[in-house]
């Protein structure tokens, strides 16, 4: 039986004109046009933030951002992948921070020029209110910050498109870091989870783990006894 033939449309990777099957995400269709991808992809599922892109679909004159594995090329769309944003990135002792907005205005005194134009939400392809975190954060609420920010997968996009270039997503890490050191509430099974790493409790059986190939691990990690409490 003859091979049914595959529909291809037209696409603009960084300015050259490839054919790609129809339905290809951008970074099949990159792929099936001969680029190797060394960088700009990672986990390929949508969760790593690694393949940040900007293109513009033909008749439409809005440059959009999404990720690579995530998109759908269309016909006629130009595209280029962005290596990394550059962004700014204090370094910290986080041992030495208050959980509180002073924090903030030492750190990322950028965070304040917000005008509140809503960009970096519409930018973020993990569908997160990215201004409301920011706001969020000029209030001092972290708690609030961190929680609005949990699904943030740091691909740059909300950074790339704010015009008052703040680096939202890493001041939403601190935010998180520092809800999880100073403002969650503890756990006791935690604690004593995170003590019995730390004294070397499991090294036996992760040195065992370790040395497993992938299909007895797979077998050992489905055959693992699942505690509900
Ligand atoms: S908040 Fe910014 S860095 Fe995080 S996923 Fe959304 S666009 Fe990407
Ligand atoms: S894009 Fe920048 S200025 Fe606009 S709302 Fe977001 S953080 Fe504020």
């Amino acid at each position: 039986m003859a091979e049914e033939k595959r529909k291809m449309v037209k696409v603009y990777i960084s300015g050259e004109l490839f054919e790609v099957p129809e339905g290809s995400t951008i970074v099949t269709a990159m792929e099936y046009a001969g680029f190797q991808l060394k960088r700009g992809v990672g986990c390929r599922e949508g969760y790593c933030g690694a393949c940040a892109t900007v293109y513009r679909e033909k008749g439409d004159y809005k440059l959009k951002g999404g990720l690579a594995c995530q998109t759908v090329v269309t016909d006629g769309m130009a595209l280029t992948q962005i290596p990394f944003v550059p962004a700014e990135k204090p370094t910290y002792d986080l041992d030495k921070l208050s959980p509180d907005v002073s924090t903030f205005m030492e750190l990322f005194p950028s965070v304040f020029r917000c005008v509140a134009c809503n960009t970096c939400t519409k930018a973020c392809p993990q569908d997160i209110q990215v201004m409301d975190y920011v706001q969020a954060l000029i209030r001092g609420d972290i708690a609030k910050a961190a929680d609005l920010s949990f699904d943030c997968i740091r691909c740059g996009l909300c950074a790339l498109r704010c015009p008052a270039e703040i680096v939202q997503y890493n001041n939403a890490t601190l935010a998180r870091r520092l809800y999880g050191k100073y403002l969650s509430r503890k756990s006791p099974e935690l604690e004593k989870r995170l003590k019995e790493i730390s004294e070397g409790k499991f090294d036996q059986e992760m040195d065992k783990l370790k040395k497993m190939g992938r299909k007895e691990l797979s077998e050992t990690y489905y055959k693992r006894e699942i505690k509900i409490s």
